[in-house]
């Protein structure tokens, strides 16, 4: 097929045009050796940074423009993580601005890890309705000792706020929820959703391939219809000790039987990695990394046979259906211009364009972050 890119949009696509031989001021891009993707869509990205469970100095710092667009990410959603003090739901949005301006498409969820939810105009309900950048809220924080330790009836709170202020705005009102590695998984969902008029499928709940038994609970959520995701940044601590690498999570759960629009990957770009050494003392940290979004994806075709379809699914189309991104994640007419050529022959980024101009050529960032060398 050949496809036309008109201002931030994607024109057309049929076989064959003609448009080499109109004068019309149109650059031409041979992609014979390439698969043509969507953007991919990170649906978890601490992008003013996170962490600080270690004090002050291991807070992480912010992502910058090309961290996303190398990995070929074109359109990221914006999180706080433990620390709603330092970190603002006002400094994600001017982050979230700052990234849109650079190059990218954002957006971003208000609330926080704790519950009641930090918001910015008193409400859920409000910040969704009167703030365009706000698609959803959390990540909340369950089963987990960073969490608030909601009780389901605060649970139950969230996602009702969420629902209104979607249903009135338009947008998806998703609750992205942090599950850590306490013992009631994703219980909390399960007991919120029971007896009242809320569906298990508004909860996105992400980390799921923590460890086993939360990969054993997330399989029985997605069967019920819900989407579950699974996180890409990892240590090689973590993965000796009971995580479940991203991209094994994504092939067991498709041989499981459930749908790809029912999986996404994230990134959680730059929280915060504790990495212990082998007598389990904390002795650093690290930064997630957004490009191991991609990384991961790859990794999933080459090493464990899931087909490429449903690799590029799990980081274009599903992400952008479960967060109602309407223009996002996939090729059609009318969609944003947000595209990734492949080098067919070793799968890795050619070309990234975002909203119809292109940001990396041949692997190399060619815009960059205002701030950026
Ligand atoms: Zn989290």
């Amino acid at each position: 097929m050949d496809l036309l890119v008109a201002g931030h949009k994607i024109a057309a696509l049929q076989q064959g045009f003609d448009i080499g031989s109109s004068n019309l001021p149109v650059e031409i891009i041979d992609a014979s050796h390439c698969y043509l993707i969507p953007g991919f869509v990170d649906s978890l990205v601490h992008f003013i940074g996170g962490g600080g469970e270690g004090g002050f100095a291991s807070r992480t710092p912010e992502m910058q423009l090309t961290d996303a667009t190398l990995g070929g990410i074109t359109t990221a959603i914006g999180v706080l993580g433990t620390d709603a003090t330092t970190r603002t739901l006002t400094n994600l949005l001017a982050k979230a601005h700052a990234l849109e301006t650079e190059g990218i498409s954002t957006y971003c969820h208000t609330g926080s890890y704790e519950i009641p939810c930090r918001t910015l105009m008193g409400t859920i309900t409000d910040d969704l309705i009167l703030i365009d950048k706000f698609i959803g809220v959390g990540e909340i924080a369950i089963s987990d000792f960073r969490s608030s330790q909601p009780t389901i009836e605060e649970i139950r709170k969230v996602a009702a706020a969420a629902k209104v202020g979607g249903i009135l705005s338009g947008k998806a009102g998703v609750v992205s929820v942090h599950v850590g590695s306490g013992e009631s998984l994703l219980q909390p969902l399960w007991q919120a959703v029971a007896g009242t008029e809320l569906k298990l499928s508004q909860f996105y709940p992400t980390h799921i391939n923590r460890n086993e038994a939360l990969f054993q609970a997330g399989l029985e959520f997605a069967k019920a219809g819900g989407v579950i995701d699974f996180t890409t940044s990892t240590t090689n601590y973590d993965l000796q000790h009971g995580e479940v690498a991203a991209a094994e999570a994504l092939a067991r759960a498709l041989q499981a039987g459930i749908p790809a629009m029912n999986l996404t990957l994230s990134s959680d770009g730059n929280a915060s990695l504790p990495v212990y050494n082998d007598q389990g003392e904390l002795v650093g940290l690290e930064v997630g990394q957004v490009h191991t979004l991609y990384q991961v994806a790859r990794q999933a075709v080459l090493q464990y046979q899931v087909p490429l379809s449903d690799a590029i699914t799990a980081i274009t189309a599903a992400p952008a259906a479960v967060l109602g991104l309407k223009h996002k994640g996939r090729i059609a007419v009318a969609m944003d211009a947000d595209l990734v050529l492949l080098n067919k022959s070793d799968l890795t980024i050619r070309d990234v364009f975002a909203k119809g101009r292109q940001l990396v050529k041949d692997g190399k960032a060619i815009v960059k972050g205002t701030f950026e060398k």
